[in-house]
């Protein structure tokens, strides 16, 4: 059959073991994922209650426009209703980007090390990937991206804060940045952690917009709502730019449940501060534990962090599979000789960092 050329050199997304798989294989009673980013703490109560008293009309396609919702986030976020795009997750609207926009003898220019579907589906629509290298601090080199661009760039995109390392670009950079971005290439900020900053130099990018018809914002409801199983996110655009996308978008993209689960979730922001106060509490026993053992690890603003463990990564990787902690071995990411931590509630980080510390004996690192 007539596949496209570009994808025999792809892989489907590998996902990581379930904690069921590796209770079986490793006998164990307990096994906590701090792998993939989701909030230990679950969602907000109110979708348990929801759940409990669900009245859901099953043979019903749900509402294509997500007007409910729709309506509550261009609230929430003070924009119209038209400058919204709903998807399948950010998964799905990075993919109804690239779809909108790449094909061959175009390019689109990215971080190297960065999150890693928009790399995926530039290959599927056979344009060109122009990947930057981070700088050693783990930033978005902006400056060698700028350079990057030439008159068949079609979209650059950002992650900030960057998955895997969590580092934040200044606001003030990244405004310059974007005004020397070309009116016709697409800049895509990938925010999917932006309810965990705390910098306090930080600079909200919906003002962004104002200015700037070419910035395309992406944000989920998996991280930090909690409620990365149901798939729902969005961008945020130009009226314009939303109104090109939308055609490309499944019409029925989002589920009866997940539309009203991401409402529940979006009305409880009390949730959502205590969320990522916890989070930034937990993300201080990690930094006095590299401290403490002199391990380099890249400053986040998000609810993981990159951290050094000067070892093989997927033997120390193994090493806490073993004892029941599921991490994302560098290796998997780029970056030998790192593990990504999701930050998980109090208890689970303190005994991660317990078990850590057994392993890095058993590697002769401590
Ligand atoms: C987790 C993640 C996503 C995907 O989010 P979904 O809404 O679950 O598809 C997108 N971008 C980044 C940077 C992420 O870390």
């Amino acid at each position: 059959m007539k596949f496209k050329q570009q994808i025999n050199g792809l892989h489907a997304y590998q996902p990581g073991k379930t904690t069921d798989e590796v209770k079986k294989m490793f006998n164990l009673e307990k096994v906590t994922k701090l792998a993939s980013n989701e909030n230990p703490y679950g969602a907000s109560p109110k979708v348990k209650e929801y759940f409990a008293n669900a009245n859901i009309d099953f043979a019903i396609y749900p509402d294509g426009y997500a007007s409910n919702l729709r309506a509550a986030v261009a609230n929430h976020l003070n924009v119209s209703e038209k400058q919204l795009l709903f998807g399948n997750g950010s998964d799905e609207n990075i993919l109804i980007v690239s779809r909108a926009i790449l094909r061959p003898g175009l390019n689109t220019i990215m971080a190297d090390l960065t999150f890693g579907q928009y790399k995926h589906n530039a290959v599927v629509e056979g344009a060109e990937v122009r990947e930057i290298p981070l700088t050693k601090n783990g930033e978005h080199d902006l400056n060698n991206m700028l350079a990057a661009i030439d008159e068949n760039t079609a979209i650059i995109w950002v992650c900030n804060p960057n998955n895997p390392t969590g580092t934040l670009i200044p606001s003030d950079k990244l405004k310059q940045f974007i005004e020397k971005v070309p009116n016709d290439v697409l800049i895509v900020l990938d925010e999917a952690y932006t309810e965990y900053i705390t910098d306090s130099n930080y600079k909200d990018s919906l003002g962004l917009l104002e200015n700037h018809p070419n910035v395309l914002i992406m944000r989920t409801f998996s991280k930090a709502y909690g409620l990365a199983s149901f798939r729902i996110g969005y961008a945020i655009g130009s009226e314009s730019v939303i109104a090109q996308l939308e055609p490309t978008r499944e019409p029925f993209n989002n589920t009866v449940i997940s539309q009203q689960v991401a409402l529940l979730g979006l009305e409880d922001q009390a949730f959502i501060n205590e969320c990522k106060e916890k989070n930034n509490a937990g993300k201080a026993q990690y930094v006095t534990y590299c401290n403490e053992r002199n391990l380099h690890y890249f400053p986040s603003q998000t609810n993981f962090i990159l951290m050094e463990v000067k070892a093989d990564s997927d033997a120390v990787f193994q090493g806490l599979m073993k004892r029941g902690f599921i991490v994302r071995s560098g290796n998997a990411l780029g970056k030998q000789g790192y593990l990504r931590i999701t930050i998980g509630t109090e208890q689970q980080n303190s005994e991660l960092l317990e078990k850590l510390d057994e392993v890095l004996k058993e590697e002769g690192v401590l």
